[in-house]
């Protein structure tokens, strides 16, 4: 992992003076000039951030949030991983996707639309699903995945191969007027597989899709969210909602939030990562 080391907020070292400061450029200055004003970002942040890779896996209504949001900031590097096509069923909330374009594939779509938001930064698309063979090998180099399927399966797949990496990552499902997302630190708290398994997994036990719909303005507040967590992640900042599965009520606005334990027979608590906590 690359991640920067611990601070108390972003960065934490924005105001810094000395001879080792980072300079931005001028255009880069100006391009992050409002989010420099942040307590704790400063130009120590925006160059720690611009050194690393987030993975967002979907690039649908929660990953259109997501990597918009990252690779707005100035993430160095991120890769779109999605093997689906745009459906025309899905653009009220997949919002990096245009109606000219159903029938395209996602990950091609996003990462042209990334580009051109912000050129600084290296947008890789992977025009694949993650699958049992290859989501250790695609995922391997992220310093943090963001889990934007909506799809137990998935979520299952990318929980198992972050918790045998070590790689923090958020993962996150909407159904009706609901969302919700948890943030892992495999070797600091419980990770998707300690929920328990559901008919189909661990699904946060949010209405299904197919019978509950989606609302579109939900996924922008969950995938926005995924976004925040994985800054907090690559800036090494400390964040006590890590471990804490979060459900969001669009329908009232309510939030609600659990810590689900650890199972001790769980994948995170047993070989080398238990041997990490
Ligand atoms: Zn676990």
């Amino acid at each position: 992992m690359s991640a920067a080391g611990a601070h108390d907020e972003f960065g934490g070292e924005g105001s810094q003076d000395g001879a080792d400061r980072p300079a931005l450029d001028a255009g880069l200055a100006e391009r992050y000039a409002d989010q420099l004003q942040l307590p704790g970002w400063g130009e120590q942040a925006q160059v720690e951030i611009a050194r690393l890779t987030a993975f967002v896996v979907g690039a649908g209504a929660l990953g259109s949030a997501a990597a918009a949001y990252l690779v707005g900031a100035g993430i160095g590097r991120l890769a779109v991983v999605d093997g689906g096509q745009i459906a025309i069923a899905e653009m009220p909330r997949q919002l990096l996707h245009f109606t000219p374009e159903v029938g395209m594939g996602k990950a091609d779509s996003a990462a042209a639309k990334l580009s051109l938001l912000n050129p600084e930064v290296h947008v890789d698309p992977f025009p694949a699903d993650v699958t049992a063979d290859n989501a250790d090998v695609i995922l391997m180099d992220a310093d943090v995945v963001l889990d934007c399927s909506s799809r137990a399966a998935v979520r299952l797949l990318v929980n198992d191969a972050c918790v045998g990496s070590g790689t923090p990552f958020a993962s996150a499902a909407t159904g009706g007027y609901d969302g919700a997302y948890m943030v892992v630190r495999p070797r600091d708290t419980a990770c998707c597989r300690c929920l328990g398994d559901g008919v189909d997994g661990p699904g946060f036990g949010l209405p299904s899709r197919s019978a509950a719909g989606v609302y579109g303005p939900t996924t922008g507040v969950i995938g926005s969210l995924m976004a925040h967590a994985a800054i907090a992640i690559l800036l090494g900042a400390t964040d006590p909602g890590a471990g804490l599965l979060r459900r969001f009520d669009g329908a009232t606005g309510e939030w609600s939030a659990a810590r689900p334990s650890r199972r001790p027979d769980c994948i995170c608590a047993n070989g080398s990562v238990a041997g990490n906590v």
